[in-house]
């Protein structure tokens, strides 16, 4: 598997609880071709839950993170709860993470879970793209949806896609299908084919006029992110392709706007499509700022370090989350700088104590790969490490000792609006 640092991302399904972030991961799994065996979040039987605890209670309370690829990126999926009780766990989650895709349901909108976990995103700076699931639904609406991005996360969404009706049949006006705004296409999924067959039409007739101008207001926006563009914008009234792409991800990355897609990912609409503007958007680890930490050297001792996400540098990395299973107790541990190597030895800074990593494992949904070096930007479970090693620690080596900036939790507090 290619794990090139440029191709990879490090990203969290990030929702209101029952918005859909189990089925939208599941639907991800299937897609990305880790996941061979089918799961109902009703009947508990999905992938990422596979905390029995969780599968009981059909709430994603742990974080896991499983390993998946989409064409020619690897994409790792750390589960963030969305359960309000669990604020600690989604911050340490966000912490580790590159980016987001937020899932809203189309039903019930922007709820107050859903603010919460948004300004746990705002603090990280967690880039973002926005999906707009439950499409199906008797109630969904799109429009009211993104309106209260807009206004109730102060937020700067932006449709890169439009749904063709909303609910589902009979009603004549059902959930049929998106328009793409960028290539101006309307396309319908085959449910029957979990949406692996699809067709491409033109826009129809009722939707043009919408189209045109959610359309607009997305070249608009991108626009207003480069000189060049927005001159020649002026002029013919529309943006290349390529530009629309590389703008949108320039705008992802720095936060200055949040892509927003829509779907039903229980009817496998619209996921193929957000793994793209995954892959698209959302950035890789050489996009993110350089982690900071304290150096611990003697000499240096509390002076503020700084790593680059590049293998060359020395290794240090943050225990972001230890599960226990059959085969003992696994630390995922998010690699910032430098090369981790199975069978080395390791320092945490914490303790003052030494590590060994005795194996290396990337976790896909349903299998492990046991693997000896992971780079700078990965995220892998690490076997061998003492039990004195808790979520939180850095992990480094031992000539450059290094403690990554603790995780502060503040009290969790429930949005009231
Ligand atoms: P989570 O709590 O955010 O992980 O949400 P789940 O994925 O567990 O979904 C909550 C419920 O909504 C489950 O019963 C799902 O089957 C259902 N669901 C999820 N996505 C959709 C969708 O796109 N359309 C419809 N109709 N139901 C959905």
């Amino acid at each position: 598997m290619s794990r090139l640092i440029e191709h990879l991302r490090n990203i969290g399904i990030i929702a209101h609880i029952d918005a859909g972030k189990t089925t939208t991961t599941e639907r991800i799994l299937y897609y990305t071709g880790s996941s061979h065996r089918m799961g109902s979040v009703d009947d508990g039987t999905t992938e990422t839950d596979f905390n029995p605890e969780e599968q009981e209670r059909g709430i994603t309370i742990f974080s896991a993170a499983v390993t998946c690829t989409w064409r020619d990126t690897t994409i790792n999926i750390i589960d963030t709860p969305g359960h309000v009780d669990f604020t600690a766990e989604v911050e340490r989650s966000l912490r580790v993470l590159d980016g987001g895709v937020v899932v809203f349901s189309a039903r019930e909108g922007v709820e107050a879970q859903s603010e919460t976990v948004w300004r746990q995103a705002d603090k990280y700076r967690v880039p973002r793209v926005c999906f707009i699931n439950k499409m199906d639904r008797i109630g969904a609406d799109f429009q009211r949806t993104f309106q209260q991005i807009k206004s109730r996360l102060n937020a700067n969404p932006v449709a890169i896609q439009l749904p063709m009706g909303a609910g589902s049949p009979p009603d004549p006006q059902a959930f049929s299908g998106i328009i793409d705004l960028i290539e101006q296409k309307a396309i319908y999924f085959d449910v029957e084919s979990r949406g692996e067959n699809f067709r491409t039409e033109e826009i129809p007739a009722e939707y043009q006029e919408a189209a045109k101008a959610a359309r607009s207001q997305l070249l608009e926006a991108i626009a207003e992110l480069d000189e060049q563009v927005f001159e020649s914008y002026l002029e013919t009234e529309d943006i290349a392709i390529e530009d629309i792409h590389r703008l949108l991800r320039q705008g992802t990355i720095s936060g200055q706007l949040q892509p927003v897609m829509c779907g039903s990912s229980l009817d496998y609409i619209g996921v193929q499509p957000l793994l793209d503007a995954v892959a698209l958007y959302l950035p890789s680890p050489l996009d993110r700022p350089p982690v900071q930490g304290i150096n611990m050297t003697p000499k240096k001792q509390g002076e503020v370090e700084v790593r680059k996400p590049s293998p060359t540098e020395p290794f240090c990395g943050l225990v972001f989350k230890i599960q226990s299973d059959q085969h003992g107790d696994l630390c995922f541990v998010r690699v910032y700088s430098g090369v981790l190597k199975s069978r080395s030895r390791v320092l945490n800074p914490r303790t003052g104590k030494k590590e060994l990593v005795s194996q290396l494992w990337h976790i896909q949904a349903s299998s492990r790969e046991k693997v000896d070096e992971v780079s700078a930007g990965d995220i892998v479970g690490v076997v061998g490490l003492k039990e004195t090693v808790v979520t939180g620690d850095t992990l480094c080596v031992q000539q450059h000792p290094m403690l990554l900036e603790s995780i502060v939790f503040p009290e969790t507090v429930i949005s009231t609006a």
